[in-house]
Formats: structure tokens, sequence, C-alpha cells
């Protein structure tokens, strides 16, 4: 079996200082992929029960068995929770497993999805198709770029952006600042929404505190969301959303997808609301009352 620094007697141990002193670990079967892309490690092995697993710069992204937690909540609580939503944006998302979610919402009309590598979308296609599959969607762009910079060229054009963004180091440091956040506000139509990866609730309060406080020097209604996700740290993963519309109910959804669809395997309306009630230490964590 090839090497990789993170993978030791069979398993891989997902080490970062982002979450100090513990570390998930997958039993691996094969190693599938490895690279040093121009932005960053790119490895994609065959776990022995959680599917194909994607992992940059040392840090699970998605394993094929849990990423549709992921994948929904992060596309349909703003989609949901959007009167209209017709163009859409996605930064980051280069697996492709947002797209396959957005485009399940007939009132969409255009996707745009700009990822700074160009690796992660080539290697999803061939090693995680079941995500990579939203990328043939006739209503999706593709543009391998700097999510930042895109934003600056393409003001007033979007309903809704998700920034489905690695983690804080490296490329994605950028889309996690105040000056982020109003560029966003300057890409939306009327009544746009932005959902964010809003990080772990165990891990990273203080982090998010921040994003949420200045988040609402900019946006009128801003929320924070959570959903269960196994191979994320801690089990848990959030969501930043922001309106730039006074008074949005952004827990409520607005439409439901017919049941007979059965087009999520996560998302419902109920798990729509119940995602934003937060834990006691959260609130007290936020500063929230
Ligand atoms: N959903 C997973 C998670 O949260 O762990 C996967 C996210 S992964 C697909 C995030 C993607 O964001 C990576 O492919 C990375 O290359 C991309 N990315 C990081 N910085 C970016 C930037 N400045 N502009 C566009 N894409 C960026």
């Amino acid at each position: 079996m090839p090497s990789h620094k993170n993978i030791k007697d069979g398993w891989f141990r997902e080490t970062t200082a982002l979450w100090p002193g513990q570390a998930m670990s997958l039993q691996v079967q094969e190693i599938l992929h490895h690279e040093k892309s121009l932005f960053q490690d790119v490895l994609v092995f065959k776990s022995t029960n959680h599917g194909n697993v994607l992992v940059l710069d040392g840090v699970i992204q998605a394993t094929e068995w849990d990423e549709f937690s992921y994948q929904e909540m992060i596309a349909h609580l703003p989609l949901m929770a959007h009167k209209n939503p017709k163009n859409i944006l996605v930064i980051g998302g280069g697996d492709g497993g947002v797209l396959r979610e957005i485009v399940k919402h007939p009132e969409v009309e255009s996707v745009t999805l700009v990822e700074i590598d160009e690796a992660v979308i080539r290697v999803s296609k061939q090693f995680l198709p079941d995500m990579a599959k939203g990328f043939y969607h006739p209503k999706v762009t593709v543009v391998v770029g700097d999510g930042f910079k895109y934003l600056k060229d393409n003001v007033g054009a979007f309903d809704v952006i998700i920034t489905d963004s690695s983690d804080p180091v490296g490329p994605a440091d950028v889309l996690f600042g105040e000056g982020f956040y109003a560029l966003m506000k300057k890409s939306l139509k009327t009544g746009g929404i932005v959902c964010t990866q809003g990080e772990c609730q165990w891990l990273h309060l203080p982090l998010i505190k921040q994003v949420l406080e200045s988040s609402r020097l900019l946006y009128p209604t801003v929320a924070y969301a959570w959903a269960s996700v196994p191979t994320y740290p801690c089990g848990n993963m959030g969501f930043i959303l922001c309106c730039n519309e006074e008074g949005r109910d952004l827990s409520r959804p607005l439409r439901i997808f017919p049941p007979e669809k059965e087009e999520t395997r996560y998302y419902t309306a109920e798990v729509h609301a119940a995602a934003f009630v937060l834990p006691a230490f959260t609130r007290k964590g936020l500063g929230l009352p």
C-alpha cells in the first residue's frame, strides 16, 4: 500500500491543531489517490466500513457513509428559508455534493460553483461519483478560482450564497473574515441568504461568536444552526445563516419537498426547525439570551 503521514497500521488518524488532543480514526482498506495539489494535500482512501473518504491537508472532508447530512443541511436550510431561490452561488464544495442537493429545488434556475482547487473536483468525479453527480446537471456552471475574488466581480447577482469551505487554515482562511461576509452581502439580491460552514460548537465557540458578532454588524438577520455528522470533529457541524432582510425567521422552511419524492435522507421540515435550537452551553458561549 502507498504511504501517507496520517495512515499507520492500516488506520487513518485525523490530527490537527484545530482540535488538539483528539483524533477521529477510520480503518483503511486501500489508498485510492494521493497528490500534492497547488493548494493542499489531497488524499482519497477506501475505508473498511464508511465508503470512500476525501481528506484535504489531513482533515476529513466527506465520507460516502455520512456526507448526506452535511450536504443536505448546508443546501436546504438556506434554500427552504428563501421565498424564491433562483440564482445560487457555491464557494468551495469541490466534491459536488452541495450541487447535487441544490438542483433538487425546481425553483433554481442557475448554480455557479467556484472551487479554488481543480484537483478536488477531478478526484471527486473519479472516486466520489454519488457526490460528484451534481457537476453534470445542466443548471450548473463550474469556475476554478478563488471565491473571494469571484464575489468582487459579481455584485447583486445571487439569491443564496453557500460557502462549503474547508477549515480556516490555508486557502479557506479568508472565508471566515469580516471582509468576506461584507463581499457576500454585496453579491446578494434583496431578500438574499448566505449559509456558511460554521465549525463545531464543542470546539470553536469563540471563533463562532466572533463570526456571528461581525455578521450582525452587516446583516439584520443572523442565526446559527447545527447538524449531526459523525465523521466531523465531535460529530457536530454548525451553519451560520445571514439574511439581508430584517425580521426573517430562518428556522421556518417556506416550502417542503413532496413526501412521495423522498428527496432527502436527513433533512425534513422538522429537522430544519430543530437545527436552530441550541444547547444551553452554546447559547451562553455565544452570548445569546
Ligand atoms: N463539506 C466538507 C467539509 O466541510 O469538510 C468539504 C468541504 S471541501 C469540498 C471545501 C473546499 O473549499 C475544498 O475543496 C477547498 O479547495 C475549497 N476552498 C478553500 N478555499 C477556497 C477559496 N478561497 N475559494 C474557493 N474554494 C475554496
